[in-house]
């Protein structure tokens, strides 16, 4: 396999959630900093060809990318720190990987030879790890495997990872080991047992890692380093330590001082393209540790408990408001818990209100009874999504008077359906992958609240969907103030719908929040944070 991109596999092990996804998109930012080309690319080990038919509660938010993958949250995190666009090619599954080979000894591809996990799977695997790097447009590649070194479902990953050495070369292959140095009070000792075995697993997998990243609540002492390197087989300034951060994106900055991405280039023989430049992402961090003003803004939708089901919204919030120096103070609030006798004393001390994404009926009229003060009250409104649509029902049934009106997600009978399955959606009769998924244009009308938030008319933003606006009430809609300020140029599906007569009341059928990154955050999020500024300032 000749080629002179570079691979990095980041695997991780003792326990899951170390942050190997913010490990590897911290690296990648360092590495970009110094004008080196990079991708990240996430394996999981799980059978769902992709995580879209997936319960929030199981892996927290699906990220739709702009081709319409739906795909691991982590690709939100390489998108947030590395400002480049991730695609399908980004997300693999072992269900994604079983498919294809059982697709292809279908067709008979295999000419009558025994179809076996290695090499099959192993090379389906390989074939999906240098896909990116055969574009040519990345210098490195670093691939997270999901889930911890000794798991079942992960072996053929490891395995594959095993022999990408022998493919690439020692220049060209790096393999960093995420673990966990535990501290135990009563010893008052950190613990390095757990990593030597973590790493005698990968060894006996016949991978030998270059790097230890070692999570930790307290700096290692130079023994405790010592120590791993000898029983690891590692250099110990290979040994990295990653302290505990107040914030996922202090990690660059944690990365830079430990060394990893020097560690990382003089393994890989790499060389910077530019002196490493990080000043606007310290300018970031300045703004969002010293904010000059602060809101509280209330997200209400159904799967509160689990915040990563909201993960790029409230990341969005991270960036727009430090962009413009203010704390936003988030309050997670289940709609199932809201109702029209308690509205009022859930709500009102919120400064703005955002009304989530979401599918199904649990907690939907909670969500239309905080829509409603939202509206009556001049609070600041954000729906995204399904809160687009739900800001679309209250409106048809409150100041319309249309007390049925419904979404027939909700209701398949409703005499006015509002909200309904777009045509192409009727036909559908599988789950996976088929809503209307990724990028799609919009154009802004120029009055609205959104083109003064973008600063122009045509804008792109990614969906998940299978309902939209009915259009048979637009102009019904509309004649009480309510209007489409966005629509689909190609369709004419209403992708915005803005209130006249309110502060800031915005709803907006697609998913801004895919797209806010550090370097640019999203200009909804901005200017509805700016609003909740002004509303608190009336209050
Ligand atoms: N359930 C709604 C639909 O499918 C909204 C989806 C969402 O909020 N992502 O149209």
């Amino acid at each position: 396999m000749a080629s002179s991109t570079k691979y990095i596999f980041i695997t991780g092990g003792v326990t899951s959630s170390l942050g190997k996804g913010i490990i590897a998109a911290s690296l990648g930012k360092l590495l970009q900093s110094r004008g080196i080309t990079v991708t990240i690319q996430k394996f999981d080990p799980y059978l769902n060809i992709d995580p879209g038919t997936l319960n929030p509660y199981e892996h927290g938010e699906c990220y739709v990318t702009d081709d319409g993958a739906e795909t691991d949250l982590d690709l939100g995190h390489y998108e947030r720190f590395l400002n480049v666009p991730t695609s399908q090619s980004n997300n693999i599954t072992t269900g994604r990987i079983y498919n294809n080979v059982i697709t292809k000894e279908r067709k008979g591809e295999f000419l009558g030879k025994t179809v076996q996990v290695i090499p099959h799977i192993t090379d389906e695997i390989k074939s999906n790890f240098y896909k990116l790097g055969q574009e040519g447009k990345y210098d490195v590649i670093i691939t997270e495997i999901g889930g911890c070194v000794g798991d079942i479902e992960s072996l053929p990953f490891i395995e594959a990872v095993r022999q990408a050495r022998w493919d690439l070369g020692p220049s060209n292959f790096l393999s960093i080991h995420l673990t966990l140095i535990p501290y135990l009070k009563a010893a008052k000792e950190l613990k390095t047992k757990p990593t030597q075995h973590s790493v005698k697993q990968l060894l006996e997998a016949g991978i030998q890692p270059d790097i230890l990243v070692c999570r930790t609540e307290y700096h290692l002492p130079a023994e405790v380093k010592k120590k791993l390197a000898l029983f690891c087989n590692v250099q110990i300034n290979n040994v990295i330590e990653a302290m505990d951060a107040d914030s996922i994106y202090d990690v660059p900055l944690l990365m830079k001082k430990e060394k990893l991405d020097e560690r990382v280039m003089t393994k890989l023989k790499l060389t910077s393209k530019i002196p490493l430049d990080l000043e606007s992402w310290k300018d970031f961090l300045g703004k969002l540790k010293n904010p000059t003003q602060d809101v509280t803004i209330g997200l209400i939708g159904k799967y509160v408990s689990l915040p990563d089901s909201y993960k790029s919204i409230i990341e969005s919030f991270t960036h727009a408001g430090a962009s413009i120096e203010c704390q936003v103070n988030l309050k997670l609030i289940s709609s199932e818990e809201i109702n029209s006798d308690n509205f009022q004393a859930k709500l009102e001390e919120l400064d703005g209100i955002l009304v989530a994404p979401g599918f199904g009926e649990r907690g939907f009229e909670g969500k239309i009874e905080t829509v409603r003060y939202a509206r009556e009250n001049k609070v600041p409104f954000f729906g995204i999504c399904l809160g687009m649509q739900v800001a679309v029902i209250e409106f048809a049934r409150n100041v319309l008077g249309i007390e049925d009106a419904n979404s027939t997600e909700m209701d398949p009978m409703t005499t006015n359906p509002v909200i309904a399955l777009m045509e192409e959606q009727k036909k559908v009769d599988q789950m996976g992958g088929t809503m209307r998924l990724g990028s799609y244009a919009c154009d802004l009308k120029k009055s609205s609240k959104a083109f003064a938030a973008y600063g122009k008319q045509k804008i792109q933003e990614r969906h998940r969907h299978r309902y939209e606006f009915n259009n048979d009430y637009l102009e019904q809609i509309e004649s009480k103030g309510m209007i489409a300020t966005g629509k689909n140029p190609e369709t004419g599906l209403v992708e915005i719908m803005e209130i006249k007569n309110h502060p800031w009341f915005v709803g907006v059928q697609f998913h801004p929040e895919y797209k806010s990154t550090v370097l640019n955050p999203q200009p909804l999020f901005v200017n509805f944070i700016q609003a909740a500024i002004d509303n608190k300032k009336i209050k």
